[in-house]
């Protein structure tokens, strides 16, 4: 079975090295040559951990020309759908691939099955998708060309094992075929360990993927609420609210880690683009509005709390602990450690910076306004005040001596919540977000 997997982000590159591993034939195409050459060379242009060495032994080829997908039995469209100037969802890149892979299919006699993969607002598979294939292929989907949305759940830093083992599996199909074809793929793909399917239409199916970011980005917003009112409380300590909660079994234990808010490449778009998308249709999405805006203030918690250690934070050289959204990542894609630094450069701070996978990306957006450590250590050496924005592993191995040792002054903002507050207000001069002073 021969596939083509279209835009090679972190949902198609690791989509198409998984499928590549269990011995589909598979062919990427991404308009970005350097990109492709570097595929090509088995070396993975971001960094997303196992998807090395899978790309490596997978096989996988790319390229720049569409022409390579014509004999595809199955074509995913991955391309990236960021917001545009107010929010909005930014089709163009859907349309541009969608319009692409019509011309190359114009010639082709056999049917293949078109998978939507992006994230795209409910309607867009059903029209500007359908219509942009049908009008550069002159075939007609659900006779000659078959077309389905499947959106994405992974979760980048674990995109592998998410791909290999999803909580489920949501395809949305309006014409019959597409979809059924898509489980028979899926069904050899996951052999025995079938995850749960819902077969849908294809604006269910759109959005389910909105909804469950929604959800999710909601409880981030909440929790951070909550961690912000218990600040205020002396002997609050949100850690132990959230644990207690997440006891509850109507509301579980997940997402409710109080912290600095969510970033990356989907949240924060995705729940702006849905509140454009209920605008338009005449709804005014009010918690969808709070979500999103409790999590723009969020980062600026670090930078109060270092103000309320230190007072004027002017002169001062703070040490960011963390710069990607999330670890296991280099994506710095909305990341909150990006916030924090501009203000922080605003409040006339000297800042240097450390993250054991982010430095090139962060380098392209502040260049040498920040300096750049090499090690957790070197970027608290001398430094005024530290503030932890990314919960990396090697993060919760400094203890509060090291702190000490290596700052000038050893104020630390937890905003991760990944140190224990008892052991390091003994020895160092701590705050956290939601923990009450
Ligand atoms: P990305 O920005 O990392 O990659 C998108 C790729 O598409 C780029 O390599 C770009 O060069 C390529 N591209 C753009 N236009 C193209 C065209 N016309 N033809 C061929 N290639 C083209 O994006 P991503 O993070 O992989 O996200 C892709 C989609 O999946 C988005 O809709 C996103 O919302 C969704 N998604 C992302 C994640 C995630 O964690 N990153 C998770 C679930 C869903």
């Amino acid at each position: 079975m021969k596939i083509a997997v279209i835009g090679l982000g972190y949902v198609g590159l690791t989509t198409a090295a998984c499928l590549a591993s269990r011995g589909f034939k598979v062919t990427g195409i991404d308009i970005d040559k350097h990109k492709v050459e570097t595929i090509n060379e088995g070396k993975t242009p971001f960094k997303e951990p196992r998807l090395d060495k899978l790309l490596k032994r997978s096989g996988l080829r790319c390229s720049t020309d569409y022409a390579e997908a014509v004999d595809a039995d199955f074509v995913f469209i991955s391309v990236g759908t960021p917001a545009g100037p107010g929010g909005e969802i930014d089709l163009s890149y859907v349309a541009g691939a969608a319009r692409s892979l019509g011309e190359v299919l114009a010639s082709r006699r056999k049917p293949c099955t078109v998978v939507v993969r992006s994230t795209v607002v409910p309607g867009t598979t059903r029209g500007l998708v359908k219509n942009e294939l049908e009008k550069s292929s002159g075939k007609r989907v659900g006779e000659d060309l078959f077309l389905c949305v499947n959106p994405e759940f992974l979760r980048e830093g674990n995109a592998v094992h998410d791909t290999f083992n999803p909580d489920r599996i949501v395809i949305g199909d309006d014409w019959g075929s597409g979809g059924k074809n898509l489980l028979r793929l899926y069904h050899r793909f996951y052999r025995r360990r079938k995850p749960a399917t819902i077969l849908t239409n294809t604006v269910n199916a759109e959005m389910i993927k909105y909804a469950s970011n929604a959800f999710l980005a909601a409880r981030i917003s909440l929790i951070n609420e909550i961690a912000n009112i218990c600040q205020h409380i002396p002997g609050a300590d949100v850690t132990v609210v959230s644990k207690a909660i997440g006891l509850d079994k109507r509301i579980g234990p997940y997402f409710l880690n109080a912290g600095l808010g969510y970033g990356g490449s989907c949240f924060p778009k995705d729940v702006k683009a849905l509140i454009k998308y209920a605008e338009k249709l005449g709804e005014t999405p009010r918690v969808l509005e709070a979500v999103d805006n409790v999590n723009m203030m969020q980062p600026l918690k670090a930078v109060e709390l270092a103000e309320k250690l230190l007072g004027s934070l002017r002169g001062k050289t703070a040490a960011i602990l963390g710069l990607a959204f999330k670890p296991n990542t280099d994506d710095i894609r909305e990341a909150v450690s990006l916030k924090i630094i501009k203000t922080l450069l605003e409040k006339g701070c000297t800042v240097k910076a450390y993250d054991p996978a982010a430095i090139e990306n962060a380098r392209k957006v502040f260049g040498d306004t920040v300096s750049y450590a090499p090690s957790a250590e070197e970027c608290l050496r001398d430094a005024d005040f530290c503030i932890v924005a990314t919960e990396w592993e090697e993060f919760r191995r400094l203890g509060p001596d090291d702190f000490r040792k290596l700052m000038r002054e050893p104020v630390v903002v937890d905003g991760r919540r990944i140190y224990d507050p008892e052991r390091f207000m003994e020895k160092v001069e701590f705050a956290a977000v939601g923990l009450g002073l």
